[in-house]
């Protein structure tokens, strides 16, 4: 099955749900990262997560999920955007723990105790930010608690990443169910029962679940509509010309202390793990045009 994600909502409009698969999307975030399997699963829950809630943007806003806790792990970052492209990264990619009591991933001791920080730029003057403190660090759990504290939305939000022996990732993906503004309290209830006998979001995916049928299984007897659909994937908005222009605000000073320390320049990007190389020559050339004044410029006063 193909990374995808849905958005549905009841005939009402009282209940809106966004369900992913993400399996390829976090592999290739583990290939590109270098992830041990726990350090896997948190960077795989928290790229599912920002894509589910990009999921309810328009085009041009994003999402940012910032995750800083005590443990191991030193802070997993996410984002997404309307189209589903996520991006992420681990401080700390080499974490690997013991499996919890009941045989996962423990993603809580790895991130330990701190903040959920969610920024949305809505693509007005000032972004949204919102904080939390995390309930347990499993992520899923976080992000239930950040929307209902600052959003006042009650939502419930499952994420899961299975991870082989050979590390590589099995199943990825999640659901978040939310209730909206105007429903019936019943219809919490209701929907707070399906989630308790909800199977786990991984054996759902790695059993060949589609996001329609975990949206069905969530909703149990509200009936939805799938109102918008789309692709996931990991792809980052670097490029060999963003770093060349942040190079040049270094200025030529920098830039020749670099190269005298190490021979080159190494840019590495925090958020795909690319890297971007400028030898001797490279740089040189870059200070002429910088000289020139129109390097990397792509703007014209
Ligand atoms: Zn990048």
């Amino acid at each position: 099955m193909e990374d995808y994600w849905i958005r549905s909502v009841t005939e009402d409009g009282t209940v809106r749900a966004m369900a992913a698969v993400t399996t390829a999307t976090v592999e290739q975030a583990r290939r590109r990262h270098g992830t041990a399997p726990t350090a896997t699963a948190a960077l795989g829950r928290a790229l599912t997560g920002a894509g589910l809630l990009g999921a309810a943007l328009r085009a041009g806003q994003t999402i940012l999920v910032r995750i800083q806790g005590d443990g191991p792990l030193g802070g997993v970052l996410a984002t997404s955007d309307a189209v589903g492209t996520v991006r992420g990264y681990v401080a700390n990619p080499e974490v690997h723990l013991p499996l919890t009591s009941s045989g996962k991933l423990d993603v809580g001791r790895a991130v330990g105790r701190g903040t959920l920080h969610v920024t949305l730029d809505l693509g007005l003057r000032v972004p949204y930010h919102g904080s939390v403190p995390l309930v347990s660090g499993e992520i899923a759990e976080d992000l239930a608690s950040y929307l209902v504290v600052s959003h006042q939305i009650p939502s419930v939000v499952a994420l899961g990443v299975l991870v082989a022996p050979t590390e590589q990732v099995m199943a990825a993906g999640g659901l978040i169910v939310q209730v909206m503004p105007g429903a019936e309290e019943r219809v919490v209830s209701y929907l707070e029962q399906r989630a308790k006998v909800l199977p786990a979001v991984t054996s759902m995916i790695s059993g060949g679940t589609t996001p329609e049928e975990m949206v069905g299984a969530a909703l149990g007897e509200m009936s939805s509509q799938v109102v918008e659909r789309g692709a996931v994937r990991f792809r980052c908005r670097c490029s060999r010309r963003k770093v060349q222009r942040v190079l040049i605000s270094l200025g030529e000073t920098e830039l020749h202390e670099i190269l005298a320390e190490q021979g080159r320049v190494e840019v590495r990007c925090n958020f795909c793990a690319a890297r971007y190389l400028f030898d001797e020559d490279d740089v040189e050339t870059l200070i002429l045009a910088m000289k020139d004044g129109h390097a990397g410029s792509t703007t014209r006063h």
